[in-house]
């Protein structure tokens, strides 16, 4: 994979979108931009972004996109995505999908893929309440205690910090954001796959096995 690639992770909370997004940014060595994880950094750090947000999050409600299409086009016109980007969490609207095909154009650039994680609700509620996030901020990794757990018990892979569960992981923030899903962000799929770009995964899958169709996507795409 020699030129650059930019993709987009696209699916309901819980469909395993963080934890996949890890490996393959860094497999394919571009950058992973989260807005959910970006977001969750301004809160803690209390930065005026964070101070924005942060009821928001709580409640489980979608950022007004002008908020989340500015920190976007911020960081895919950092040097770190070079290479390309995987985005994570973003677009969640359609007004947030035109915004970002906007900041593309601009720099004469496109989506390569639009990579949607399909799984029925039943088994997102599940997997919310057994999800648990690494609680450096600047780390964020996502782990399932049934699918995907750490190796070492409540304790981060990659740096060792404590696991938790995310505030927003009970189950009135999930119906919330479910349903803002359905309601938001499903009318992307027809959007992209008009423009022929949707690629549909089974994301009820193991992990390992989800991992690897991407990769397969990705390896056999040549860029
Ligand atoms: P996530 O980690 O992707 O589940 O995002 C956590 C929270 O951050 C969401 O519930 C929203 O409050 C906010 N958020 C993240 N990405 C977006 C987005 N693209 N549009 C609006 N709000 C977002």
């Amino acid at each position: 994979m020699d030129e650059k690639v930019n993709i987009v992770f696209l699916g309901p909370p819980g469909a395993g979108k963080g934890t996949q997004a890890a490996g393959i940014s860094r497999r394919f060595a571009i950058c992973h931009i989260s807005t959910g994880n970006l977001f969750r950094q301004a809160v803690e750090a209390q930065t005026p972004l964070g101070r924005q947000v942060k009821a928001y999050m709580e409640a489980g409600a979608l950022v007004p996109d002008e908020l989340v299409i500015q920190l976007v086009k911020d960081h895919i016109q950092s040097k770190r995505c070079k290479r390309g980007f995987l985005l994570d969490g973003f677009p969640r609207t359609v007004s947030q999908a035109q915004g970002l095909e906007a900041i593309l154009r601009q720099q004469g650039d496109c989506l390569r893929w639009v990579i949607y994680f399909d799984i029925q609700e039943e088994d997102l509620v599940q997997r919310l309440l057994h999800r648990r996030v690494c609680s450096n901020v600047s780390c964020q990794q996502t782990y399932n205690l049934r699918t995907f757990p750490p190796q070492q018990e409540g304790k981060c892979d990659r740096c060792h910090s404590p696991l938790i569960r995310r505030k927003d992981d009970n189950r009135e923030s999930i119906s919330t954001r479910f349903r803002d899903f359905e309601k938001k962000t499903q009318p992307l799929l027809d959007y992209y796959r008009k423009k022929g770009i949707l690629v549909q995964i089974p994301a009820n899958r193991p992990a390992k096995e989800v991992e690897e169709r991407i990769v397969r996507l990705l390896e056999n795409d040549n860029f």
